[in-house]
C-alpha cells in the first residue's frame, strides 16, 4: 500500500499552526488564500485563512449542517459554499477546529485583509466578519481577466498594497520594516518553489503524488508560506517523493491514462474520487487548483512589484486566452491524455466550463475533455452515481482512442 510518509509531519505542523492562532502570543490577521500574507507576516501577525476553514468544513462533510444558518441570514444557497458554510459555522458557534485541533472556536481577527484577485465573494464574506468582530478591514482590488499583466497594473496593485501599511502599523503596533518584508518574501519564494518541484514530481512515469494527495499536502503552502516551517516541510516532502521516483514507487504504477483536474476539489469526495481514478488505471497528475500556490515571481530584491505581479497573474485572475495557454503548457509538461473540468455550482470564478473552453481547448490541443457537475462543499449539487458513470466512460474512450491512433 503506497503511503506518503511525510503526511504525519504535515498533520503535526498544521496542528501546531492552528493552536498558535489561539495562543495569544501574536495578533491575528485574517487573509484570503492568495492575499497579501507576506505583508501581514512582516508586521508580526499570525495569519488565518478562512478558505482553509471552508475546505475543512467540506472535507469533514459538516458544511451542509452550517450552510442553512447563512441562508437564514440572507445568503443565497447558490453563492460560494466556503462563504456560506464558514458564516453558518460561526453563527452556529461550532467548527471542526474544536474537535480536530483542540481550538475553542473560530480564531478572532485583529485585522482582516482580502484580495479580489480570485473573486468578489471574498469581499462580502470578509466584510461580514469585520462587522461581527468590529475590526479594521483592508482590501486589494487588482484589475481582472487580463491577457498580459503590464507595468500599469503592477503599479496600481503596488499602490494598493502600500495603502494597507498604516492600518497594519496601527493594529500591530509595529512600524513597517522593509527588511522584514524582504525576509518573509524570500521565505515564501523558497517554499513556493519547493511546492512547484513537489507538484512536478508527478510528471514521472510512476507518479509519487496525485492531485488528490496534493489537496492535502498544500496545507502549509496556503497557511504557512513566509515561514521556515513551510520550507522545512516541502524539503522533507520533496526528498521523499524524489526517493520514491528513484525506487519506482508511486500511487499507481505506469498509469494507462494521465488526467488533468480543472477547477475546485470536491472536498467531501476526495477519497472516493482518488479511488475511482486509480481503480480505472488513471492518474490525476496535475491541476489548476494545486498550482494556484506557485508564485514563482516572488523576488525579495523587488518585494513590492514581485508580490503585486505574483498575486495578479494567478490563473483564476486571467483572461480565457491566457488560461488556455497555461493549460496547454501544463498538458505538455505532465504528458496529459485528458482533462476533467469540475463545473462547481457555487464557485463561478473557479469554473471554466461555462463559456465553451472545453470545446475550444479540445480543438486547439487535441486533448479530450469531460465536464462533471458538483461543488466544493455542498454535496447536494453532486451526483455520485452519474459522475462515476461519466468518468469511467471518459477514461475508457481515452484508452480506446490511444489503441486506435
Ligand atoms: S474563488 Fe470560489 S470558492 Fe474561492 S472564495 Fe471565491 S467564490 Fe469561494
Amino acid at each position: 500500500m503506497y503511503k506518503i510518509q511525510s503526511t504525519e509531519k504535515m498533520k503535526r505542523i498544521m496542528g501546531e499552526y492552528f493552536l498558535s492562532l489561539e495562543s495569544g502570543e501574536k495578533k491575528v490577521a485574517w487573509c484570503t488564500s492568495v492575499g497579501p500574507a507576506e505583508l501581514l507576516r512582516s508586521f508580526g501577525f499570525e495569519v488565518y485563512f478562512p478558505e482553509n476553514h471552508g475546505a475543512l468544513l467540506g472535507a469533514t462533510r459538516t458544511a451542509m449542517d452550517y450552510i442553512p444558518e447563512a441562508i437564514k441570514c440572507g445568503y443565497s444557497g447558490h453563492v460560494c459554499s466556503y462563504t456560506t458554510s464558514d458564516i453558518g459555522s460561526y453563527l452556529k458557534g461550532d467548527t471542526p477546529l474544536k474537535t480536530h485541533y483542540g481550538l475553542q472556536g473560530h480564531p478572532k481577527p485583529d485585522i482582516i485583509a482580502y484580495n479580489t484577485n480570485q473573486c468578489r465573494e471574498v469581499e462580502d464574506w470578509f466584510t461580514f466578519f469585520a462587522n461581527e468582530f468590529k475590526c479594521p478591514i483592508v482590501g486589494i482590488h487588482p484589475p481582472r481577466h487580463l491577457d498580459e499583466i503590464t507595468q500599469d497594473e503592477i503599479d496600481l496593485v503596488v499602490k494598493q498594497f502600500k495603502k494597507i501599511i498604516p492600518v497594519c502599523e496601527e493594529v500591530s503596533g509595529n512600524k513597517f520594516n522593509e527588511d522584514k518584508f524582504k525576509e518573509v518574501v524570500k521565505r515564501s519564494k523558497d517554499a513556493t518553489l519547493l511546492w512547484q518541484k513537489v507538484l512536478r514530481t508527478s510528471s514521472a512515469d510512476t507518479p509519487p503524488i496525485s492531485f488528490f494527495d496534493g489537496t492535502i499536502h498544500m496545507g502549509p503552502i496556503v497557511v504557512l508560506r513566509g515561514t521556515e516551517t513551510a520550507i522545512d516541510y516541502y524539503s522533507t516532502l520533496l526528498n521523499e517523493l524524489e526517493e520514491n521516483i528513484a525506487n519506482g514507487q508511486g500511487f499507481i504504477k505506469n498509469p494507462r491514462t494521465r488526467i488533468f483536474w480543472e477547477g475546485m476539489p470536491i472536498w467531501g469526495k476526495i477519497r472516493m474520487m482518488s479511488d475511482l481514478f486509480t481503480s480505472n488505471g488513471a492518474a490525476v497528475v496535475a491541476s489548476t487548483y494545486c498550482s494556484s500556490w506557485i508564485f514563482d515571481k516572488f523576488d525579495e530584491n523587488d518585494p513590492w512589484e514581485s508580490t503585486a505581479r505574483a498575486y495578479t497573474e494567478i490563473f483564476i485572475n486571467r483572461s480565457e486566452k491566457a488560461k488556455m495557454k497555461m493549460l496547454s503548457d501544463w498538458f505538455k509538461e505532465y504528458n496529459i491524455d485528458g482533462i476533467v473540468y469540475h463545473d462547481t455550482k457555487t464557485c463561478f470564478n473557479n469554473s471554466n466550463a461555462k463559456f465553451g473552453m472545453p470545446q475550444r481547448l479540445k480543438e486547439s490541443s487535441g486533448i479530450p475533455a469531460l465536464v462533471i457537475e458538483g461543488d466544493l462543499c455542498d454535496l447536494r449539487f453532486f451526483s455520485e452515481g452519474q459522475s462515476i458513470t461519466k468518468i469511467e466512460t471518459f477514461l475508457e474512450q481515452i484508452e480506446e482512442s490511444k489503441v486506435y491512433n
